[in-house]
């Protein structure tokens, strides 16, 4: 069954870089409700959990390195087919193939710097909205 919610991260690149708010904007303008918003910092150990799927790839030592880096923005969003549409937003992995008008397009630089995260599944939704927000931080 559909959620019709997904989840965010604006990554450290972009953070730093100053998009939040032309991100922010651009998943609104789009039409995503915002359900949960938070300003917060990864450690090593919290990185690891969050991407602990990614264990086993050549690139998870730098993918959690580079998460914890620096201050993030989490985010809960709302829309009808949340999931896919918001994997369009915001446009492939690798920047260098992300469509034209896409988020990655627009904001990112590398493959592992990348602007965003979007969940790839309901289920994942969850389990990662759970990670950052406690029912009391949802509207
Ligand atoms: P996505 O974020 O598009 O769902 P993945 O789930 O496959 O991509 O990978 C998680 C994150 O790991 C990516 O967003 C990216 O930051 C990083 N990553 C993925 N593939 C590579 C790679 N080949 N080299 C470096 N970093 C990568
Ligand atoms: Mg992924």
């Amino acid at each position: 069954m559909s959620t019709n919610r997904t989840f965010t991260m604006i990554k450290p690149d972009a953070v730093a870089n100053g998009h939040i708010g032309a991100i922010i904007n651009d998943i609104t303008a789009a039409g995503f409700k915002i359900i949960a918003l938070k300003y917060t910092k990864l450690t090593e150990e919290t990185a690891g959990q969050f991407y602990a799927v990614h264990k086993e790839r050549p690139f998870y030592a730098d993918l959690v390195s580079f998460m914890s880096s620096g201050p993030i923005v989490a985010a809960i969003l709302e829309k009808d087919n949340a999931i896919e549409d918001f994997r369009k937003l915001i446009g492939a992995t690798n920047p260098a193939e992300a469509a034209e008008g896409t988020i990655r397009n627009k904001y990112a630089k590398s493959i592992d710097a990348n602007a965003v995260h979007g969940s790839d599944s309901d289920e994942n939704a969850q389990i990662e909205g759970d990670f950052f927000f406690t029912a009391a931080e949802r509207f």
